[in-house]
């Protein structure tokens, strides 16, 4: 009798455990469908980049009258708030050429002076005045250019260590990677951009949360943020590009 009563309530709690999990994959999957289609395109577009030229942002161009040039060239795979696992949303922009690793370059989106923390193997970051707030201290954070032992990619003008250097906008800063931070356990080659906000004393924030990035749309100039880029749209500039580098005929840097 005893034993019936326990079974029935094991199963019961099975059913209800059962329903919970069902639910909430299915609420994951509703959430960030988005993000998830947008993974499939993704693997449409590496597996023949090529065929896909018109969904890649052309590198060191500007949208309109947007402050910053496009960091590099490539297909935007992952936008600012993706998220692929719950408590997890993406800070920043994945631009991926589709090309192998150490080929494409990436390139300063706006003056700034350059840093380099003498531990960073696949990454720079910029401290800029704000172009749409002037006075506020921002800085864009550049990564994944190193391959997948941890061997470095960047330009050998920055050094690990490097403090401050100025460098004017499009200047090369080091060539699109697959080092995940772990080597030997490569990711797509890609460049990571984000926008990340200071502290009160200018110093950077966390890049890995949110909170501390900012929306890339109004300093790219067009549609950037995961919740208002429907998956099937590429994000590109709406309007022709305007290179301002290849316009003027220097096309090895500013
Ligand atoms: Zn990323």
């Amino acid at each position: 009798m005893r034993v019936a009563v326990w079974l029935r309530r094991g199963l019961r709690g099975a059913l209800l455990a059962a329903l919970l999990l069902a639910g909430g994959l299915g609420w994951w999957a509703w959430r960030f469908r988005a993000s998830l289609q947008r993974t499939h395109r993704l693997g449409r577009y590496l597996r023949n980049p090529a065929a896909y030229a018109a969904w890649r942002v052309p590198a060191r161009a500007r949208c309109g009258s947007a402050p910053f040039l496009t960091p590099t060239e490539g297909y935007i795979g992952y936008l600012w708030g993706d998220a692929f696992r719950p408590g997890h949303r993406h800070t920043g922009l994945d631009i991926f050429a589709g090309t192998p690793v150490g080929q494409t370059p990436v390139y300063a989106a706006y003056p700034g002076r350059l840093y380099r923390l003498a531990t960073w193997k696949a990454s720079v970051i910029l401290r800029h005045d704000d172009p749409l707030h002037p006075g506020r201290v921002i800085w864009t954070y550049y990564t994944h250019m190193a391959d997948a032992a941890g061997r470095s990619l960047v330009a050998g003008a920055f050094p690990p260590g490097t403090q401050g250097e100025p460098v004017a906008a499009g200047t090369l800063l080091g060539y699109q990677g697959n080092f995940s931070g772990t080597p030997g356990v490569p990711v797509g080659v890609h460049l990571h951009f984000s926008i990340v906000r200071s502290a009160p004393d200018g110093a950077f924030l966390d890049e890995r949360r949110l909170a501390n990035t900012l929306d890339p749309s109004p300093y790219l100039g067009f549609a950037l943020r995961a919740d208002r880029v429907p998956a099937h749209v590429p994000p590109t500039c709406p309007r022709p590009w305007a290179l301002p580098f290849m316009t003027r005929g220097v096309v090895g840097g500013p």
